[in-house]
């Protein structure tokens, strides 16, 4: 999905930070005479991409650790049981 210029129409290259204003390159050099005040739009995109690999890996890892905690209480389970048994 390519973003567009609020001002022209353009392809936007700039976003505002925290907000979802797109300008392009000429628009931005215009109305921004400190370009900090812009994230460039293909940064954020990479950004949100790491973010959202970073969250995947933080996934995988706690459906690992959840596996763990399901196979740490079956034992445990399954311990209670042996000792039931014994108990009888
Ligand atoms: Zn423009």
């Amino acid at each position: 999905m390519v973003k567009k210029c609020i001002i022209c129409e353009a392809e936007a290259v700039y976003k505002i930070k925290d907000n979802s204003d797109f300008y392009c390159q000429d628009c931005a050099e215009e109305n921004f005479a400190d370009l900090t005040m812009l994230v460039k739009v293909e940064e954020e995109a990479q950004r949100l991409k790491e973010f959202l690999k970073e969250k995947m890996v933080d996934l995988v890892r706690s459906e690992e650790e959840l596996n763990q905690m399901i196979i740490i209480n079956e034992k445990k389970e399954d311990d209670k049981q042996d000792n039931k048994d014994r108990e009888d």
